[in-house]
Parts: structure tokens; C-alpha cells; sequence
């Protein structure tokens, strides 16, 4: 076995009540993964922390930064590492919506999505993919959305999409650079989820719009993601790296 016995997977943005996150690290921890946690919410992420542990008998830790602040993204990874058993995977679900129309598009709202959706994936993968490398195994998970893939059309528009397509890209070179080192690294690209990122837009009305959109009759929930995700850093997926997973209900095939 590659994988230690003992592992711990870090989780940003996994803190909302209803969120992907969320769900994802009650999941992995029901599948003996441990659980690191980081927010910009300390106190969900502290709170979570304690109910996953609770839950499952996993140790899961919950620390409070915003990835987009680099300093902040590492110090975070330091005290997980400090606390935990050895990473060996991580998942960037941190994450922000942006619905403004391209020409209202200002210099502070650009900056603010990308430095969260993109810039805040690459500091707190690279700070983690260090510690992968010096151990020579592990799993980096980037989330997209299918926004970036057929240029929005669910809610989220320009820079949220720019940012989405820039995670596809960080993840294809860093599985290329650090294939070799042992390290795998891929996306999930999720289409339209039952979560509260579109703020409190996701009606009923809306979210049948959306799935008619798509092959399968309804958007996805959470679990669907969940799922994907303990695929692709468990140890059975050490073939698969560079890829794209659509976790969309067929709404964009190509
Ligand atoms: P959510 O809003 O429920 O969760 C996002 C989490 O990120 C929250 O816990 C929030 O506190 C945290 N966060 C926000 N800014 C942060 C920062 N600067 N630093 C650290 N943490 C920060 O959203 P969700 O629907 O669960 O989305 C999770 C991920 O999936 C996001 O990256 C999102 O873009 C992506 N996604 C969602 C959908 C969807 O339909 N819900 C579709 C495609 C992609």
C-alpha cells in the first residue's frame, strides 16, 4: 500500500451549513479519512471540525484563513499538519459566485474573485503539494465549474468563469511537474449543486430551469460531488491524473 494507514485529507471551504465542503468531509471521514479544515469562517470551521469528529471517530481539526491571503493559506497548512496524521490529500472548495455582467465588471470585483477561486487554489496547493512531495505520495483535488466550461450560463459570469478555467489549467501543469514525484493532480467540474452559493437565487422555478438544461432530470446535490471526490485521491485512482471529471448531469459533453 502507498497510502499510510492513518491519513488525513485538508478541506477548504468547507464550512457553509449546505455546502459541498461540507458534506464532502462527513463523507471522506465515514471512509476513515482524518479531516483538516480551512475557512474563512473560523468558528464554523472549528464547529465542523468537532461535529465530523463526533460523527465518524475520525480526528478532524478546523482552522480559520483566507486562502486568497498567501501567508494566511500557509500558516493554516502548518498548524494542520502539526496536529493531524499525514496529509495525503487535498481539495480546494473555497470558492466565491460572481453574477455581474461583464461591463459592470469593476477593477475591486475581478480582483476579488480571482484572487480567492484561483490565486487562493494556488497558494494552498502549493504549500501542500511541498509536503506531498517530501513524503511521495499524494492526491491535489481543483474544483471548477462548468461555468468555465460553457462560459456561464448558470449563475456565476466573467471572472468567476476566468478563474474556474485558470484551475483547470494549475491543475493539468502541477500533475505534469509533479507526476513523477508521485503526486496526482485533478479537477472536478460540477454543474449546477443545491447549495446556498447562488444566494438564495437557486428556486424551485430555477433549479428546474437549469436541469432541463442538461441529460439528467434534475441539478445534483452535494453527495454527487462527494462521491467524485473520494474517487479520485483514493488510492485506486493513482492512474488518473491531469483530468477533468464533469460531475454535471451531462450538461456539457465534449
Ligand atoms: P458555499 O458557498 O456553500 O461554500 C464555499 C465555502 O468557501 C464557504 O464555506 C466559505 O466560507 C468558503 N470561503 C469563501 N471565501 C473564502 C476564502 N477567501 N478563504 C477561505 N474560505 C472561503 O459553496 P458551494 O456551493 O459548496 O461551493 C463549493 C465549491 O464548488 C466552490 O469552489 C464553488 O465555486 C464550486 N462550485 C459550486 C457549484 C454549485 O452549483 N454550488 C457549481 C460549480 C462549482
Amino acid at each position: 500500500s502507498v497510502f499510510p494507514a492513518e491519513r488525513t485529507v485538508i478541506l477548504t471551504g468547507a464550512a457553509s451549513p449546505r455546502g459541498i465542503g461540507r458534506t464532502t468531509a462527513f463523507h471522506l471521514a465515514e471512509r476513515g479519512w482524518h479531516i483538516g479544515i480551512v475557512d474563512v469562517d473560523a468558528a464554523a470551521a472549528e464547529r465542523t471540525a468537532a461535529e465530523v469528529a463526533e460523527a465518524h471517530g475520525v480526528r478532524a481539526v478546523g482552522v480559520g484563513a483566507n486562502v486568497a491571503d498567501r501567508e494566511q493559506a500557509v500558516a493554516a497548512i502548518d498548524a494542520l499538519e502539526a496536529s493531524l496524521p499525514q496529509i495525503v490529500a487535498l481539495v480546494n472548495f473555497a470558492g466565491v459566485s460572481s453574477p455581474i455582467p461583464y461591463l459592470e465588471v469593476t477593477p475591486e470585483e475581478w480582483h476579488r474573485v480571482e484572487s480567492i477561486n484561483l490565486d487562493g487554489v494556488h497558494w494552498v496547493t502549493q504549500r501542500v503539494a511541498r509536503t506531498l512531495v517530501a513524503n511521495g505520495v499524494g492526491r491535489l483535488v481543483g474544483i471548477s465549474s462548468v461555468s468555465a466550461q460553457r462560459g456561464g450560463g448558470t449563475f456565476s459570469k466573467t471572472p468567476y468563469s476566468a478563474a474556474k478555467a485558470g484551475v483547470i489549467g494549475l491543475m493539468r501543469s502541477v500533475a505534469r511537474e509533479l507526476g513523477p514525484l508521485g503526486i496526482t493532480a485533478n479537477v472536478i467540474s460540477p454543474g449546477p449543486i443545491d447549495t446556498d452559493i447562488m444566494g438564495g437565487t437557486l428556486t424551485e422555478e430555477r433549479k428546474t430551469a437549469m436541469a432541463a438544461d442538461g441529460v439528467l432530470p434534475r441539478i445534483g446535490t452535494p453527495t454527487d460531488i462527494a462521491a467524485a471526490v473520494a474517487y479520485l485521491i483514493s488510492e485506486d485512482a493513482g492512474f488518473v491524473t491531469g483530468q477533468t471529471l464533469n460531475v454535471d448531469g451531462g450538461l456539457y459533453m465534449h
